[in-house]
């Protein structure tokens, strides 16, 4: 675990401008060390375990959308990423800008900790991500360097313009990680990764297929306890929240505490309850029907096309 808290405290440093200085009195200081941590995180081992990276547009959105299988993942060995392709500056009722970005990364970083998985934070402002040319090459070289087996967003139709843009940056890389003389400065991927969108309820101009569907009853609770860190987007109610809504007195917090654990806890419940065909399509029919907690996935018809087979292996839970 503390090798992990190094590799994190890397991310952290390098993806602002801040970090850039933080970074490089850390490097005067500890020149080998820092190096070998940036080495690593830039590349996880080729050692026959799934490299998996999960992109979000804010610093909370990989988070609920793999916090499960990432820490089931990660359990088994398993190199698992989330990225942030914002720093969330905006994200909140009441502040903005550079503490909130900062407040949003520490959180991110603690929660990802617990999952077992490596964090980056993009330096771009919430609510202004574009599909540019340049941050197409920007995904495309984090999916490189990761030599990522999978790749996870949400769908292109989401409501919001980051998410939106997010997942056109990601799906606009899903060929590009394999083309040589796109960033040739990064090697591209030897096998097209597997590309996955995380369910939603949107419904226009389709709704989500759950091409698959996995239990996460045994890391419900950890993983909870993981997603509570993010207090000003939960507890808090982020860009959503108002005055009152974490109160100041400790009876009145304990309260707020516990709803939201209930509403998350309810949110994985419901995916188990809306995805059950799926669940018994993976599990067969009697443990498919018991599972309480769940994620779905949609196969995105870019990248490789996994047979039922090597879905099983994506998700060996
Ligand atoms: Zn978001």
């Amino acid at each position: 675990m503390k090798a992990q808290k190094g590799i994190s405290a890397v991310a952290l440093v390098t993806a602002c401008g801040l970090g850039v200085i933080l970074g490089t009195l850390i490097n005067a200081q500890r020149p080998r060390v820092a190096l070998a941590q940036a080495a690593r995180s830039a590349q996880p081992p080729d050692d026959g375990k799934l490299r998996i990276i999960i992109f979000g547009a804010h610093p909370d959105d990989a988070e609920y959308r793999g916090a499960g299988v990432a820490m089931k993942w990660a359990k088994m060995g398993n190199h698992v990423k989330l990225v942030s392709a914002t720093n969330g500056d905006i994200g909140h009722w009441q502040m903005a800008g550079g503490p909130l970005a900062l407040r949003r990364k520490k959180e991110v970083l603690e929660v990802d900790r617990r999952l077992g998985a490596t964090t980056e934070v993009l330096d771009i402002h919430d609510g202004e991500i574009m599909p540019t040319l340049e941050n197409r090459r920007m995904i495309t070289r984090l999916i490189r360097q990761w030599n990522a087996d999978v790749v996870i967003t949400n769908r292109p139709n989401d409501y919001h313009p980051d998410h939106r843009y997010t997942s056109i940056l990601v799906q606009d890389s899903a060929y590009m990680v394999g083309v040589p003389f796109f960033t040739p400065d990064v090697p591209p991927v030897k096998r097209n990764p597997v590309f996955l969108y995380a369910s939603d309820r949107f419904q226009r101009p389709n709704p989500f297929r759950a091409d698959v569907a996995v239990a996460i009853d045994d890391v419900m609770e950890p993983t909870l306890d993981a997603l509570l860190v993010m207090e000003s987007q939960i507890h808090e109610g982020g860009a959503d929240g108002h005055a009152g809504l974490y109160p100041d007195d400790e009876a009145g917090r304990q309260r707020r505490r516990d709803e939201v654990r209930r509403n998350l806890a309810r949110r994985y419940a419901g995916e188990a309850d809306r995805y059950r065909d799926a669940l018994v399509k993976f599990y067969g029919d009697g443990r498919g029907r018991s599972v309480h907690y769940a994620q779905a996935f949609e196969v995105c018809e870019y990248g490789r096309q996994p047979s039922a087979e090597e879905l099983k292996q994506i998700f060996p839970f």
